[in-house]
């Protein structure tokens, strides 16, 4: 990070993780893990600790029915179910007289007794290996994680209560963060750690919140209620900017208003290159909410739903019903369009906090995250199959399998979805019958035996989020060595053509769905690399789609090669750019600034 100082402004450098201008008060959002202290409470304040604790019992209550409430709402009965189990825990007498009966022999603070026995709880209906019990620990940590909030003064971000429209500094923003972003209110985020491919960011992105991350102690720099200006494209952050420099960026802001409204043109325009050649592109969408957008920027539909958003929303495993009353719902929206549904991703930075994740991993990248979870709790994956074979009857929808490694991890999901096709024959219930599978193509093992995933698969999709991280052994999420995550690295881009070659052998198309495909550096190169589709979020396409009818096929395939033949990445960078540049360069020209 950089600073430079005029008058009293701080300019901050960071990663440029989501692209748009913000300006407006920060709140700082401090969020680490909490830790229970435990301290000697003296015996003279022992019934006030007490009292502490049933007041914390009471709020939680009236939170939880809140909560069921707008559920039942929103998702339906059996959804808002869930809180009635949640209520049981928190009115069981037996877990709150052992919680005082603790306090009152040890003498220690409450939240630390609470923690305690519930704890002991957790531990004794963890080894019971029974679907119901489990899913009793469940209830338990979640009502211990909202009662221990309430109990050591813990706020999370608090969005109803300001009073503004604010832009969010934090150390780390996960995924659940960002889930429960509200976009009118969040004007940008800020993080410490974080890189440009981590869930939290590509979430940002789809919301449209310009976000700079990187940015190491931007948390201590900053106060709360300090005048920031975020530029989101170029990853820099200014700190009480002075007037000129106000002035400065509200002339960006309308050239940069002036080029989106020439890249949103193209939307209206044929999906062609100059020589007619046609490139499908698609839309990344994280839930029903980015339709809209994708409809707007003229999608040709769906390229990748990560479905995992429907979970870390609730922090609960919805049903299948729950399920399929979204995806019908997204299904019914794209009136036609095919939708790809990725089954569930979970694991790595998107984590549920349940009884299923009971440790933190030390690799959760490399660890039980995705189709190994999946395939594991097979009752929860054969629940999301079944929705979305249901879903499958009113339109088009291809199912997704993420992190695949090995050919036998597909044949074991496609049993379980032939198990689950006879489930819903049994009920009666209609789906398509020959509903097309594929696999996310983002583990190196998986790119190299493309082949015999062929002859399993009916399509695949490139995750170059995670190839580019598990080919270079560098943690997307890791800001302290985002440089070393290289899209442009040699062994990236053969492996790309690798994958496409091979599996147009076999006569299987591959689409790509990572951020490279948004990316306007990389776009023109990928599709001169052969791909068959690029799947993107959403409020990327405008711009992709102007490059795309921009270029010929004919010069992004002899840009293709000529990339391909480079061995320095820096090199590689240069005729990107280059070539970009030649693309957009009267547009920019234009630019009155
Ligand atoms: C990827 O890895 O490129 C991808 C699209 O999946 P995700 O970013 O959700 O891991
Ligand atoms: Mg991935």
């Amino acid at each position: 990070m950089h600073d430079s100082q005029a008058s009293n402004e701080i300019v901050l450098q960071g990663i440029a993780a989501s692209p748009g201008l913000a300006y407006g008060p920060s709140f700082i959002f401090l969020q680490k893990e909490f830790e229970v202290p435990r301290f000697d409470v003296p015996e003279d304040e022992r019934d006030g600790e007490v009292q502490r604790f049933e007041n914390a019992l009471l709020t939680t209550r009236t939170e939880i029915n809140e909560l069921r409430a707008q559920v039942a709402d929103k998702l339906g009965e059996e959804e808002a179910q869930i809180f009635d189990a949640h209520m049981l825990v928190l009115e069981d007498r037996a877990l709150i007289e052992e919680t005082i009966r603790e306090h009152k022999e040890t003498g220690f603070n409450i939240e630390h007794c609470f923690n305690t026995v519930a704890r002991r709880y957790i531990d004794a209906f963890g080894r019971i290996d029974d679907e119901y019990i489990k899913e009793r620990v469940t209830d338990i940590r979640d009502v211990t994680r909202r009662l221990m909030q309430k109990l050591l003064g813990y706020r999370g971000l608090g969005i109803d209560q300001w009073d503004q429209a604010r832009i969010v500094v934090s150390e780390y923003i996960s995924p659940s963060d960002t889930a429960a972003l509200d976009r009118e209110r969040v004007l940008a985020m800020l993080t410490n750690g974080g890189s440009r491919t981590s869930h939290a960011v590509i979430m940002a992105r789809s919301l449209q919140v310009p976000a700079v991350v990187g940015m190491h102690d931007v948390t201590e720099r900053v106060k709360t209620g300090d005048m920031l200006f975020v530029d989101g494209y170029e990853g820099l952050v200014v700190v009480n900017p002075s007037e000129a420099t106000r002035l400065r960026y509200q002339k960006m802001r309308e050239t940069r208003s002036r080029v989106r409204a020439v890249f949103q043109q193209a939307c209206e325009e044929e999906a062609v290159c100059q020589d007619k050649h046609r490139f499908h592109l698609l839309a990344n969408v994280e839930g029903e909410e980015d339709l809209g957008e994708t409809s707007r920027n003229a999608a040709e539909g769906v390229g990748l739903y990560r479905t995992e958003n429907l979970f870390l929303k609730q922090e609960q495993f919805p049903s299948e019903e729950g399920q399929f009353v979204v995806y019908k719902k997204m299904v019914e929206a794209l009136e036609g369009k095919p939708i790809t549904i990725r089954t569930l991703d979970l694991g790595g930075d998107k984590s549920l906090a349940t009884c299923l994740f009971p440790e933190k991993e030390e690799n959760p990248f490399m660890g039980f995250r995705a189709i190994r979870f999946c395939l594991e709790y097979s009752h929860l994956f054969k629940d999301q199959l079944r929705a979305i074979l249901r879903a499958s009857a009113f339109g088009k929808v291809k199912i997704l399998y993420p992190m695949i490694c090995c050919v036998n991890e597909v044949i074991q999901a496609n049993r379980f979805l032939e198990e689950a096709k006879n489930e819903l024959r049994e009920r009666g219930l209609d789906f398509d019958a020959s509903i097309e599978v594929g696999s996310m193509i983002e583990v190196p093992s998986a790119a190299y035996t493309i082949d015999l995933l062929a002859e399993h698969c009916a399509f695949f999709s490139i995750g170059t989020n995670d190839l580019i991280q598990y080919m270079l052994a560098v943690d997307r999420v890791n800001d302290r060595i985002a440089h070393l995550y290289q899209p442009n690295h040699p062994a990236v881009l053969r492996t790309i053509r690798h994958v496409v070659d091979q599996a147009h052998k076999k006569g299987v198309e591959v689409a790509l769905c990572g951020e490279m495909a948004g990316d306007p550096l990389y776009a023109p190169l990928l599709m001169g690399m052969g791909l068959d589709a690029l799947s993107l979020s959403p409020s990327s396409l405008p711009e992709i789609r102007y490059l795309l009818r921009k270029t010929s096929f004919k010069e992004a395939q002899a840009l293709a090669k000529r990339v391909l033949e480079e061995s320095n990445a820096k090199i590689t960078f240069d005729l990107l750019r280059r070539y970009y540049f030649d693309l957009v360069g009267d547009v920019l020209s234009d630019d009155p600034s």
